[in-house]
């Protein structure tokens, strides 16, 4: 995505492309892009971005200078604003930005501040920038991404402008990536697995084995016992099987090895998350086939899925879906995943 328009690449999000491909003409001092990890907003930042500061808002089919140095990751007035340390955005690295948004942009009629880990940043982090956006200068643009609003303290989020991205619903998301190539079936597996998260399903698209990763997670209910040692050693054999997806796909991304921690942890999350899902339709359609509904995943056996009651299919599943909310952001997942094993039948 170096020429041309927003996003031209993306799979997905219509509405969002739409209304930033309007904002361009008036950009606001701040944008705000939440939603599930995985489904295209860092992507779409970055591009926004690029426009942002692309001196024809990239009305041209060739790339321009500025679209190619954004491109090669040297661009003077593109500021990635990045956690100093391992885990979050702190105030010094806040205080950092708070003064070099004062400062006149190089080549470009703003400067623009990215930070694709916002919602890691401290409340201290937040009360810095908070001066910066109430009293905006119009050079400036801030893009802070992260999967929720509540990340932020209300005083912080209300000064942005809140794009919200949803997940691509499977249907489209199958349908994009067979258009892009791929095999029926294979596209099928990778809008199932990847949970509607489109960017989780391209990465994931190279590897072997994904199919097994969603047959494992149907597999699971079968050999639960609801012993916490059992638990245990299921939730680290779930993680450990995800492993080296993660660290395959944190090892593409650009940077030193605190950028790859960070994308293995993502990683890590949105696999976990999307394994999560998988679990949780094994028991919607447990209950969907007692009760006389549709089952979304045919390839079980009935015998399989009629084995608990509706009634206990539909708590195990709210107990999961309750689960990948918790996962969010959570640093321990293998304690949080046994307890919740403990608790399925
Ligand atoms: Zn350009």
């Amino acid at each position: 995505m170096t020429a041309g328009l927003l996003a031209a690449n993306l799979i997905g999000h219509g509405e969002v492309v739409e209304l930033l491909q309007h904002e361009l003409a008036k950009p606001s001092h701040a944008y705000l892009f939440v939603g599930p990890a995985g489904v295209g907003k860092a992507t779409v930042a970055r591009d926004f971005a690029r426009l942002l500061l692309c001196p024809i808002g990239g009305d041209h089919v060739e790339p321009c200078r500025s679209c190619r140095r954004i491109a090669s990751g040297n661009h003077p007035d593109l500021v990635l604003v990045e956690p100093e340390g391992r885990a979050s955005l702190g105030v010094e690295t806040a205080r950092s930005v708070v003064s070099q948004a004062v400062l006149s942009p190089v080549e470009s009629e703003r400067r623009v501040f990215l930070a694709e880990d916002a919602g890691t940043m401290t409340e201290q982090a937040a009360n810095a920038l908070l001066k910066t956006l109430e009293e905006p200068t119009a050079a400036v643009t801030f893009l802070l991404v992260s999967e929720s609003e509540d990340d932020f303290p209300l005083t912080l989020a209300s000064r942005c402008r809140v794009v919200r991205f949803g997940r691509v619903p499977e249907d489209e998301l199958t349908a994009e990536l067979e258009r892009q190539g791929l095999a029926a079936e294979e596209a099928r597996v990778l809008a199932l697995v990847s949970g509607g998260r489109p960017g989780l399903a391209l990465q994931l698209g190279s590897e072997p084995h994904v199919a097994d990763l969603r047959q494992a997670w149907l597999n699971l209910p079968s050999r639960l016992s609801g012993r916490p040692g059992d638990s245990f050693r299921l939730a680290e054999e779930m993680i450990a099987l995800i492993e080296p997806l993660a660290s395959e796909l944190a090892g593409t991304v650009a940077g030193g090895a605190e950028q790859r921690d960070r994308a293995k942890r993502r990683a890590t999350q949105s696999l976990l998350a999307s394994g999560l899902e998988i679990l949780a339709s094994f028991y919607l359609d447990s209950a969907s086939l007692q009760l006389g509904g549709p089952i979304r995943n045919r390839d079980v056996a009935l015998s399989e899925l009629a084995r608990v009651s509706p009634a206990v299919a539909v708590n195990a599943a709210n107990l999961i879906l309750d689960a990948v909310v918790d996962l969010i952001g959570n640093l321990r997942p293998l304690p949080l995943l046994a307890a919740l094993f403990t608790s399925l039948e």
